[in-house]
C-alpha cells in the first residue's frame, strides 16, 4: 500500500501531516511512503529527513492513501484518482460541497473532526491537539497584544497587579488557554455552561466564573442556548467582562454558528487597551465586533480573531496530528499492510464522510 504526504496548498497552512519518526513506524508496518518534495518545510522538515526515515519523494498525489492537514481545495479534489483513500481535516459540518466533490470523485474520505470522541479514539483527536496548540497560543498573542504585564511584579520601581484573564469556553482549547495564562502569572478565570467542566477550570489553578446558565448538550458538548438564555447569558457576560484585562473567547456548538458572548456593550465596557483574542472566528465568532482572520481596534479594545493558530506553530502542532492521522490510518490497515476498511467499527464508520457506505446505503435507497 502506498501512503502520500501532499505539500498543502492553502494559504497561511504551515503543517503537514506526517512527520518522519511516523514514517519510521509505518515503513515497519510494511506501508511505502511517499511524500510530495517541499511537503514539511514550513514544519522545518527537509525532504532529506523523510529520505532518512525510509520515506521516498515523489507525486505523493498518486498514492493509495493521501494524507493531509486542511481540506483539499477544488484543484488538489482532481488530483486524486477515483478510489483513493483520503484523511485529513475535512470540515464535514461546513463544507458540505467539499465533501460531496470528494463523493462524486470517487474518493473514500476520512475526516478527522468525525473521529468519534470516545476513549478508544482518544490518541486519533486531532479536534483536540489542535485546540491545544490554539489555546496555548492565543494566550501568547494576548499577552503580545495587552498594554500590560501578565505576572504581577514587585519592584523598586512599583508594584504591578497581574493581568485577569477570562476563557469563555472551557473545552480543551480554553483550559490550555487557561494553563498558559496561569504559567505567565496572570489570574485566570474560566467560564462555561457545562457545569462539569468547573473543576476542571480549578485543576488549571484558575476560577470558576458561575453565571448561574447551564446547557448540557449530546456527547458531552453544549447545547445552543434559547433565545432567553442567550440575552441573560449577554448581559451577566456583558457586567463580568468589565472587570477582565483579556477575554479569550473559544465557544463553540458542533455545526451552529458560534454564540455571541461578548457584545458590542461588553467591549465598550472594557477598560482601555484590553485585548479580546476570540478563537470562534471560523464559525462567525464569539465576539459581535469580531472579523474573521483579522484584528480590529474598537472602542480602544484590540479584538483578533486568527484563523489558523495551530499553523503559528507548526513543528509541534504537526508532530501531534501526525500521531493522530497515523493511530486512524493503522486502523485502516491489516497485519500485512494492505487496505483493510471495517465499517463494522464506529470509528472507522463515524471518520468515513465519502466512499464506500454512502455508496451501500445510496444502493439500497
Ligand atoms: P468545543 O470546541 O465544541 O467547544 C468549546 C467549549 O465551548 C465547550 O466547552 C462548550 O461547552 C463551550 N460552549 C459552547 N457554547 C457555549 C456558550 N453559549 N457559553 C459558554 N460556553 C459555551 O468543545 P471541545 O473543546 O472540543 O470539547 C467538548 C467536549 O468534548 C468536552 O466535554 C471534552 O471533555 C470532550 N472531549 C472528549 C474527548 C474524548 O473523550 N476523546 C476528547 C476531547 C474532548
Amino acid at each position: 500500500l502506498t501512503v502520500g504526504v501532499v505539500r498543502e496548498s492553502r494559504a497561511g497552512e504551515t503543517r503537514v501531516a506526517l512527520v518522519p519518526k511516523l514514517v519510521e513506524r509505518l515503513t515497519g508496518r510494511g506501508l511505502r511512503i511517499v511524500v510530495e518534495s517541499g511537503a514539511g518545510a514550513a514544519a522545518r522538515l527537509a525532504d532529506e529527513d523523510f529520505e532518512r526515515a525510509g520515506a521516498r519523494i515523489g507525486d505523493a498525489w498518486a498514492t493509495d492513501v493521501v494524507l493531509k492537514v486542511a481540506p483539499p481545495t477544488e484543484v488538489e479534489i482532481t488530483r486524486l484518482a477515483r478510489g483513493t483513500v483520503l484523511i485529513g481535516f475535512l470540515a464535514p459540518l461546513s463544507d458540505v460541497d467539499g465533501v460531496r466533490a470528494l463523493r462524486e470523485a470517487g474518493v473514500t474520505a476520512f475526516a478527522m473532526e468525525s473521529v468519534p470522541r470516545i476513549s478508544r479514539a482518544q490518541a486519533m483527536d486531532a479536534l483536540s491537539s489542535q485546540s491545544g496548540v490554539a489555546g496555548y497560543r492565543a494566550t501568547l498573542l494576548a499577552a503580545r497584544r495587552l498594554p500590560r504585564f501578565f505576572p504581577m511584579l514587585t519592584t523598586a520601581a512599583g508594584t504591578v497587579p497581574p493581568a485577569k484573564v477570562l476563557v469563555l469556553g472551557a473545552g480543551v482549547a480554553g483550559l490550555q488557554a487557561l494553563a498558559t495564562a496561569k504559567r505567565l502569572g496572570a489570574q485566570a478565570t474560566g467560564y462555561d455552561v457545562r457545569p462539569e467542566v468547573a473543576e476542571q477550570v480549578r485543576s488549571v489553578g484558575a476560577q470558576w466564573l458561575d453565571l448561574g446558565i447551564e446547557a448540557v448538550g449530546e456527547g458531552g458538548y453544549a447545547r445552543e442556548l434559547t433565545a432567553e438564555e442567550r440575552a441573560e447569558q449577554q448581559r451577566r457576560l456583558t457586567e463580568a467582562i468589565t472587570g477582565f484585562d483579556v477575554v479569550i473567547t473559544t465557544a463553540l456548538v458542533p455545526g451552529r454558528r458560534a454564540p455571541t458572548l461578548v457584545t458590542e456593550e461588553a467591549v465598550r465596557g472594557m477598560r482601555a487597551g484590553s485585548v479580546v483574542v476570540d478563537l470562534a472566528g471560523e464559525s462567525g465568532g464569539n465576539c459581535a465586533l469580531t472579523q474573521p482572520g483579522a484584528e480590529v481596534v474598537a472602542h480602544d479594545v484590540t479584538i483578533c480573531a486568527p484563523l489558523n493558530l495551530p499553523a503559528e506553530m507548526p513543528v509541534h502542532a504537526s508532530e501531534l496530528y501526525a500521531r493522530n492521522l497515523t493511530e486512524l490510518l493503522e486502523l485502516l490497515v491489516d497485519a500485512e499492510g494492505r487496505l483493510a476498511l471495517d465499517f463494522s467499527d464506529e470509528i472507522v464508520a463515524g471518520a468515513c464522510v465519502a466512499g464506500a457506505p454512502e455508496a451501500e446505503r445510496a444502493e439500497v435507497d
